[in-house]
């Protein structure tokens, strides 16, 4: 296998590198100048840091890279888009603020919207002016999406949607969200669950429409509870036909599969911070033998599941089905992310489980919240037990398994 870059490949690599020499320290130095300023909204600074950071970005056009040209993007090919991860995890650049716009919400747009969609909400999620959700699950449909029961109905030019969606994060900051809704009542009744769901771009101001942030276990109010109650959403915010959400969500979600490769290279980068954060809080940490252990598998199986990852992007340049690749690096991403959470915990010893707030905290308690918050890697985006009744169903065909529907 030959793992050297294409020339077109290595190029985007080093421009991304040189213009990140050129504008990020710049950024961070006048973020740290501000950064205590409100330490008691841990999370409204966060947004604002990362508003600020996404158009940074976009002066470069670098916020949207797989986007076409025509819409602010550079056409990255997918080995682009994890060459341009790996180098974002390399300069421990922030995050951006319309994560899910930007790698989700804004290529569905582009392949299902209309000229006048396009033109309204693009923009909006590239320059980060306003912030997007997404809202897929409710309480009786998280791994089984197509369960969803909140209803939205014709009636004239619009339609009237009645329901709950919950776990929906940062849906109180958004202005807006895609969210899928079931347009026809009748056909889980009749079987057909699938059938009759359809995406809607929702305006978060929409009366009817109420946001109950959800408390976590990291103590943060970042997810929430969405109820509709009687709201009226303009016929122009569908997204594609009736009945075509199903479709529009397996892109959407198909999206978030290949982006493993990107989250791994952020893993390598977090050991690598968590060592150097070590070396000064507890060094002897680094003589233990049964962590020494830990820290050689976890980075081996980084670099393994890296490789898988790569393995799937090929399929995917190749026009084949990244399967069953994408599920087995979900897995192996899910507890590996799991793994260097607490081994980041385990190393830095009792400085390492201080919150934020604490005068010993390390790095502002970044550690322990992701000790807490990695609980999220075997739940979002397929959970561990469903990725492994997938592969059993579908990959390894295990005579007596229960069929998926
Ligand atoms: C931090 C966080 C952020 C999120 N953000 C969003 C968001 O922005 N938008 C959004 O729409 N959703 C979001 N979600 C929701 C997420 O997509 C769901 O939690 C996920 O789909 C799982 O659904 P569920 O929680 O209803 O669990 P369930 O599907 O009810 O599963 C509960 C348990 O049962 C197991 N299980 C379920 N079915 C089977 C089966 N057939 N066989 C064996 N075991 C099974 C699961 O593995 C799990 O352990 C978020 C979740 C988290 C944790």
């Amino acid at each position: 296998m030959d793992f050297s870059l294409a020339p077109e490949d290595e190029a985007f690599r080093d421009e991304l590198r040189a213009w990140l020499d050129e504008n990020l320290p710049p950024f961070l130095e006048k973020e740290q100048a501000g950064e205590d300023e409100d330490d008691q909204r841990p999370n409204e600074r966060l947004q604002r840091r990362r508003q600020a950071w996404q158009k940074v970005l976009q002066t470069g056009r670098w916020a949207a890279v797989h986007w076409p040209v025509e819409h602010g993007g550079r056409a990255a090919t997918p080995m682009q888009r994890v060459l341009y991860s790996e180098v974002m995890a390399e300069y421990r650049a922030p995050g951006i603020f319309n994560t899910n716009g930007i790698w989700q919400i804004g290529p569905m747009i582009i392949t299902w919207g209309t000229d006048d969609q396009r033109a309204r909400w693009l923009p909006s999620i590239l320059q980060a002016d306003e912030h997007w959700c997404q809202g897929f699950s409710e309480p009786d449909a998280g791994n089984d999406l197509a369960n969803l029961r909140t209803t939205a109905i014709l009636d004239g030019d619009h339609y009237v949607v009645e329901g709950q969606k919950i776990w929906i994060s940062t849906a109180h900051l958004a202005k807006w969200g895609l969210f899928l809704l079931r347009t026809d009542p009748t056909a889980i009744e009749r079987g057909a669950k699938h059938e009759g769901i359809t995406a809607f771009i929702l305006d978060m101001d929409t009366p009817g429409i109420e946001c109950r942030p959800i408390r976590d276990m990291t103590g943060e109010e970042m997810f929430n509870e969405v109820y509709f109650t009687d709201a009226r959403i303009p016929v122009g915010c569908r997204l594609g036909g009736e009945g075509e959400g199903w479709m529009v969500a397996m892109g959407t979600l198909g999206f978030e599969r290949v982006g493993i490769a990107s989250q791994l290279s952020t893993l390598g980068a977090d050991l690598r911070a968590v060592v150097e954060a070590a070396r000064s809080v507890n060094p002897d940490a680094l003589r233990d033998p049964i962590l020494a252990e830990r820290l050689a598998v976890a980075w081996t199986e980084i670099e393994l599941a890296k490789l898988l990852s790569l393995r799937a992007i090929s399929r995917v340049i190749k026009n084949e089905r990244p399967w069953p690749e994408v599920q087995f690096a979900k897995l192996q991403w899910s507890s590996l992310a799991q793994e260097v959470a607490e081994l980041a915990v385990d190393l830095l010893g009792p400085a390492g489980v201080l919150g934020r707030g604490g005068p010993d905290a390390v790095d502002r308690g970044k550690w322990v919240r992701l000790y807490a918050f990695q609980r999220y890697s075997s739940i979002g985006g397929g959970s561990t037990e469903v990725q492994k009744n997938i592969i059993a169903d579908r990959a390894i065909k295990l005579p007596g398994h229960a069929r998926l529907s």
